[in-house]
């Protein structure tokens, strides 16, 4: 279990678990938005179909909801939510800076529907 969500949290392959995803660091804007065709470790190729990764906005939306309610959540329990524009712009800065790695994260979780993990390729 925490293996399964340490590899999500660091953008590994979902079936080797060792493996990038990504072809670099999501924060590199070089590399933005870019997936390796293969695991470099266990040769699985990502793209199963054209356009694979499109369904990974699905799980981007939701993850987007998800931290802006989290953070919501925070500025009440610190008692920093003082109106809605002010918690609107501290949670679009938030969401703007965590943008890249939610958009990562959203393709390792999308990765983790359609392959299973094999210790066999670790
Ligand atoms: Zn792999």
């Amino acid at each position: 279990m925490f293996s399964r969500l340490y590899s999500i949290l660091k953008l590994k392959c979902p079936q080797c678990r060792n493996g990038n995803i990504l072809v670099g660091n999501p924060y590199q804007l070089k590399h933005f938005n870019k997936v390796n065709e293969c695991c470099p470790n266990c040769q699985l190729r990502f793209k199963i179909e054209p356009s694979f990764f499109y369904g990974s906005m699905y799980v981007s939306y939701g993850l987007g909801v998800g931290i802006s309610i989290a953070i919501y959540v925070i500025l009440l329990l610190l008692g920093i939510a003082e109106g809605v524009i002010q918690n609107f712009v501290i949670i679009s800065i938030f969401l703007i800076l965590l943008m890249p790695y939610i958009n990562a994260l959203s393709k390792v979780i999308w990765a983790g529907f359609f392959f299973k993990y094999d210790p066999k390729n670790k």
